[in-house]
């Protein structure tokens, strides 16, 4: 509880250090990239060979537990995370004195489907028709009113495709249940989609924002394999940013934030948010003038914001379940290598890798000499 004698959050231009909750690779990217700003980092993981600990130090300990936040909030000036899932509740316990960015409400948000699709319609921002279903009866009252094909989402806790079932006629109905069920479900229409594309915007403190290029990002078994940026559509890259504006205001928001969307016949239609740095943003960290990693303690810090332009045609290349050669990637002209230092197990990611070049003829040329790329 908050006293009178509370001291107050330290301004962010006298923010040095920084807690991040959890510290995997998107907390060691920050980490990496807030050195040269003069910041110090400390994590919080359950973990100690995660990413995080080759760049700073752990406090060992589950990011849900209130004793182990509040241990991390009294060693920094400023709380941030590199998860989603961190339990809210979890945080209100975090003294009133420490500042915690982006805000919880966009994270609780972020964690649930259903609270999604809820913001997109509220914001006029295009959807998935969808229904919530905690039933069977539920789901076969909610499958009339969407139709076949659908998909069948867990609200919360799911990524990398994982906690989803497609749905193409009656005889699935049961089963996607069954594989789902006994937890709080959506479902949603399915969408007839050309590309997928990700917007990454970043808003300080004081209300300045920024956009990067549209990202398009081809997944393979549901986890991201590659993106490339930037996608060149004026009229879908000013419609993503109107979106993504939209949210980031509603929230108050600081830091950055994606939202990842389906084209569909010429339209963007949201799938869903990410109240974070995001891995379809890891191009920009040579891909453009300032990273995704920089902007995003930038705007926690109300620093002004980097230059966002892109610097060239990239491609992320993620490294899923096994590291290519390091020298036969970086063979390639425009190759940057990014290994996290996890164990390989499959379907983990364990690295990326960025190429970079003058032209977008050049950049698929590259892509073509890409170890393992074939059969993408
Ligand atoms: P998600 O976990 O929502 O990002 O979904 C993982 C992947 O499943 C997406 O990248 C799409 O390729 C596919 N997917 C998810 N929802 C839908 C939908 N409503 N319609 C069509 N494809 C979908």
């Amino acid at each position: 509880m908050q006293t009178s004698k509370a001291k107050p959050p330290v301004s962010a231009a006298a923010v040095k250090t920084i807690g991040i909750v959890g510290a995997g690779q998107l907390g060691r990217m920050l980490a990496l990239a807030g050195y040269p700003l003069g910041l110090q980092f400390v994590f919080l993981d359950k973990s100690p060979d995660s990413p995080g600990g080759q760049v700073a130090r752990i406090i060992p300990g589950e990011f849900n537990d209130p004793r182990k936040l509040a241990e991390l909030a009294a060693s920094v000036d400023l709380l941030t995370y590199d998860v989603e899932n961190v339990s809210v509740d979890a945080l209100g316990d975090i003294p009133k004195s420490k500042t915690f960015l982006p805000p919880v409400a966009a994270l609780a948000t972020g964690q649930d489907r259903l609270l999604e699709k809820e913001l997109f319609q509220e914001l006029r921002i295009p959807t998935a028709r969808y229904r919530a279903v905690d039933s069977m009866p539920e789901l076969e009252e909610a499958i009339q009113a969407i139709g076949y094909p659908a998909v069948l989402k867990t609200r919360r806790l799911g990524y990398d495709g994982r906690g989803q079932r497609f749905i193409r006629s009656p005889a699935e109905l049961g089963s996607a249940f069954n594989a789902l069920g006994g937890v709080p479900l959506i479902l949603e229409q399915f969408i007839e989609f050309s590309r997928e594309v990700s917007i990454i915007g970043v808003r300080s403190r004081s209300g300045q924002t920024a956009f990067y290029a549209l990202a398009e990002n081809r997944h393979r078994d549901g986890i991201l394999r590659i993106s490339m940026a930037p996608y060149h559509d004026k009229k879908l890259q000013a419609l993503a940013q109107k979106h993504a504006l939209r949210i980031m205001r509603h929230f108050d928001y600081a830091g950055v934030f994606t939202i990842e969307f389906f084209v569909s016949r010429g339209q963007l239609i949201a799938n869903e948010t990410a109240p974070r740095v995001h891995n379809s943003g890891h191009w920009t960290i040579e891909g453009a003038v300032t990273s995704q990693f920089e902007n995003h303690l930038r705007a926690l810090l109300d620093l002004p914001l980097g230059d966002t332009t892109t610097t060239g045609f990239s491609a992320m290349v993620n490294f899923i379940g096994q590291m290519p050669e390091r020298d036969a990637v970086l063979k390639i002209p425009g190759a940057h290598y990014h290994d996290y230092g996890k164990q390989p197990r499959p379907a983990r990611k364990l690295g990326h890798a960025t190429l970079v070049c003058k032209t977008r003829k050049q950049l698929a040329a590259c892509l073509k000499k890409f170890p393992g790329l074939v059969d993408d």
